[in-house]
């Protein structure tokens, strides 16, 4: 509308232009170096139109050719950057960090700054593990909403390789808003969550990962026990203490720190029965020691013979197991009924001969005033099984007593009560054999070492 006003007004002036040239009419004379030119204006006016319109034709011209010139280069460049991005994609997959920053570079040079060329900037840089320069490219791509969950991965990647929980816990829930399908955001967040001891949020970590199928169920079910434990553990008061233990009951009945908890708590709202009923439920679930004197413990005042029978109450059964077994042998070595707890052993040491199963026997050999059976007892120590022992399942290490991440290498949910797989078989040996058997070990570890030294990589020899 307003270029149609501006052209009536331009049209407008030229008619008054050439009426007032007609009414006025005059005439131009160029003289130049003797040549003589005589116009009317009229025409001289025409003539200055015209080389108008040509001038701004040719440019127009010359700017379309230019245009056509840069197009062709630019789609030279975008051509060439596609074959590196081929090549830096490539290098990325064969994990050669070197070779793939160096496409990348010639990518970005190539094509400029556009979010593919800070992905595989940022990735070479991840793959050569700069950390600093990782970060700048995926932070490049945090801003620009579809490329937000790949930088929040890059980013999670860095703050994974660094140990840094916090970045780890707040990018991870980030990328739960950003990306809720993916699944590698998951159990980063739960461990943060866990290592930070931010329990509400492992909690809903861990629905989200189980009602999206990134995680088994029945695992996952156990982890929410073990976080709902924690979440009972560093409770302001014991209602919600006792809440959220019942939580984590439901959730795996046979958590054993769990089942210990609760019944303490239920003890001390006298609810005596129920303390009970938690113990024997998570014995069925899974036998553990703790469960017993946790049991026990529940009649601070009765006698030591009492508490066997109440032990063989709580754990009694026409097939018992090995761990029943022990339960009752060691109460009834407490209330001195050596005759009961040696049978109770040696029947366990027909199902399940472990090195505890011995040493209690010796112990109730002793008690009984019989010393070389207790000592045969000792010796059969050296052969038999592995005692179960909290340990983690990652890295091996022995607990004193559950943790929801091993205090040695942080993995979370790897702590469990089982024997010990040992690396070489316990074989007894006498004192002086078992002495030069240490100094054997002390050599071969010099000849590993040697060994090592001498498989060192040499250099190519030249041809
Ligand atoms: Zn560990």
């Amino acid at each position: 509308m307003l270029r149609l006003a501006l052209y009536v007004v331009i049209i407008a002036a030229l008619a008054i232009g050439a009426v007032w040239l007609a009414d006025n009419p005059g005439e131009v004379s160029i003289n130049w170096r003797g040549y003589v030119i005589e116009l009317s204006v009229i025409w001289l006016a025409l003539i200055v139109f015209m080389l108008m319109v040509a001038t701004a034709a040719v440019s127009r011209l010359w700017r379309w050719i230019r245009k056509g010139y840069r197009e062709q280069r630019k789609m030279a460049r975008y051509e060439k950057g596609l074959d590196e991005l081929g090549w830096g994609l490539g290098a990325l997959m064969a994990n050669d960090g070197a070779r793939a920053r160096r496409h990348a570079d010639s990518f970005a040079r190539l094509v400029g700054d556009v979010p593919l060329s800070h992905i595989l900037q940022g990735q070479s840089a991840l793959l050569l593990e700069d950390h600093e320069g990782a970060k700048q490219h995926f932070q490049a791509l945090e801003t620009d909403k579809r490329t937000k969950p790949l930088a929040l991965r890059g980013l999670l990647e860095i703050a994974e390789d660094t140990g840094d929980t916090e970045a780890i816990y707040a990018l991870s829930e980030q990328a739960q808003t950003s990306a809720p399908k993916a699944g590698w955001s998951q159990r980063p967040f739960v461990e943060a969550a866990i290592a930070l001891g931010r329990w509400d949020g492992a909690a809903k970590a861990l629905r989200a990962a189980i009602a999206q199928g990134h995680l088994d169920a029945d695992e996952g079910r156990r982890m929410q026990a073990m976080v709902s434990l924690c979440r009972a553990r560093d409770a302001d008061s014991p209602d919600i203490a006792r809440r959220h233990v019942n939580e984590a009951l439901k959730f795996d009945p046979g958590l054993v720190p769990a089942a210990v908890l609760a019944a303490k708590l239920a003890h001390e709202k006298k609810r005596y029965r129920r303390a009970q009923r938690i113990l024997k439920h998570a014995w069925v679930q899974g036998p553990h020691p703790d469960l017993v004197e946790a049991f026990v413990s529940l009649r601070a005042k009765e006698s030591a013979a009492q508490s066997y029978k109440r032990v063989n109450q709580m754990v009694g059964s026409d097939d018992p197991q090995p761990e029943t077994l022990y339960a009752q042998a060691v109460y009834a070595l407490r209330a001195g009924l050596t005759g009961p707890a040696r049978g109770h052993l040696r029947a366990m040491a027909e199902l399940l001969p472990q090195q505890r199963t011995y040493q209690l026997l010796a112990d109730v050999e002793l008690a009984a005033g019989d010393a070389q059976a207790a000592q045969t007892a000792k010796d059969r120590m050296a052969t038999a099984m592995p005692d179960p022992v909290w340990h983690c399942t990652s890295c091996g290490q022995e607990h004193f007593s559950w943790q929801i991440t091993c205090a040695d290498c942080s993995e979370f949910a790897s702590v469990v009560w089982a024997p010990l797989k040992r690396k070489a078989p316990l074989v007894a040996l006498p004192p002086e054999l078992a002495d030069q058997s240490a100094d054997e070990e002390a050599d071969d570890d010099e000849v590993m070492l040697l060994t090592d030294e001498a498989e060192e990589p040499k250099p190519p020899e030249k041809p």
